[in-house]
C-alpha cells in the first residue's frame, strides 16, 4: 500500500511539473510569439475581371483560432456564390506583392496574428489601402500586440489591445447597432457569446458600428502575476468599427473567437456587409 501511494505521488508530482512546463511555454510564446518566416513567392492565381475579389488571409505565428478560422471559410464561400465574390484563401504571404494585391477589392484578416508580413509586404498593404483598397480584420486580427507593424495598428483598429476577459472568458451579450447607415440589412440589436476584446482606448478617427454596454460584462483579464488587468471600456464598449484611409478604408470587429459565431446569421450578416461596402468603389 504503501508503495502504491510512493507511486501515485511520484506521478502526480510528474504531471504537475511537466503541466508546469507547458503552461509556461505557452504563455512564454504568446508573449513573444512564434518563430515566423516569410513567403515571397507569388501564387498562380488567375483572378475573374468581372467579379469583386477578396482575398481570406489567415496565416499565424501567434494564438491560432483554428476552429473559428475553419468555420469560416465555407461560409465565406458561400457568400462568395450568393454575392458573385471571387475569394482566394491562403495562409502564405506571397500575395501581398503590389501587382497582385492591387486586383483585389478587400483583403481580410481572418482571425490572423501575430508578425505575418515582411517589412515589404507591409509597405505593399499600406499602399493598398492608401490607394483605395479595403482591409478587414476579425477578432484575433485585433490582438495586434504581435503584428509589429505600427501602420496596421492605427489604421485598421486605431487603438491598442489591452486584453479579453477571463472570468469567465466568454459572456453573453446585446450587440447593438450604432452606425444605421452602414447597412439597412444589419440587425439592430442581437445576443452575441464571445470573448470581448479590451481595448486601451475608444478607436481614434472610427465610425462605431456596433457596441455592446462594456458595464455589463465582469472585463477582468487579471491571471496568475498579471493584476493590472481588471478594467474594461466602459458603457460603450465598441465591437465593430471603420476608418477612412487614404482613398482606402478599414473595417474590424473583435467579435469571431468561436467557430459558433459564423452560425449566427447577425454575425454572418454583418461579415457580408462589411465585404459589399469594402468592395464598393
Ligand atoms: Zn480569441
Amino acid at each position: 500500500m504503501k508503495k502504491f501511494f510512493k507511486i501515485l505521488g511520484w506521478t502526480l508530482l510528474t504531471f504537475i511539473v511537466l503541466l508546469f512546463a507547458a503552461g509556461s511555454l505557452f504563455i512564454y510564446k504568446v508573449k513573444n510569439g512564434f518563430p515566423v518566416s516569410y513567403e515571397t513567392e507569388k501564387p498562380g492565381i488567375s483572378i475573374p475581371s468581372d467579379k469583386p475579389a477578396v482575398l481570406l488571409f489567415s496565416k499565424t505565428t501567434g494564438f491560432r483560432h483554428g476552429e473559428s478560422i475553419d468555420a469560416s471559410k465555407p461560409v465565406l464561400k458561400d457568400l462568395a456564390a450568393k454575392n458573385g465574390w471571387f475569394v482566394y484563401e491562403t495562409e502564405e504571404g506571397g500575395v501581398f506583392n503590389p501587382e497582385q494585391l492591387a486586383q483585389f477589392e478587400v483583403v481580410i484578416f481572418d482571425n490572423s496574428t501575430g508578425p505575418v508580413l515582411s517589412e515589404e509586404q507591409q509597405i505593399t498593404l499600406q499602399k493598398y489601402v492608401e490607394n483605395g483598397g479595403t482591409l478587414m480584420g476579425i477578432h484575433g486580427a485585433g490582438d495586434d500586440s504581435h503584428h509589429e507593424f505600427h501602420w496596421y495598428e492605427l489604421n485598421l483598429l486605431g487603438t491598442r489591445f489591452s486584453h479579453h476577459p477571463l472570468n469567465p472568458q466568454f459572456q453573453k451579450a446585446q450587440v447593438s447597432l450604432r452606425d444605421t447607415t452602414f447597412s439597412p440589412a444589419l440587425a439592430k440589436s442581437f445576443e452575441g457569446n464571445d470573448e470581448w476584446y479590451v481595448f486601451f482606448n475608444q478607436p481614434t478617427n472610427a465610425t462605431i458600428v456596433y457596441s455592446i454596454d462594456g458595464d455589463k460584462i465582469l472585463p477582468s483579464g487579471n491571471m496568475l502575476w498579471m493584476k493590472d488587468k481588471n478594467f474594461g471600456m466602459g458603457k460603450n464598449h465598441p465591437v465593430a468599427w471603420h476608418k477612412k484611409v487614404g482613398k482606402g478604408k478599414t473595417f474590424y470587429t473583435s467579435m469571431g473567437h468561436s467557430k459558433e459565431v459564423w452560425a449566427n446569421p447577425d454575425f454572418v450578416s454583418l461579415i457580408e456587409e462589411a465585404i459589399r461596402w469594402g468592395a464598393k468603389k
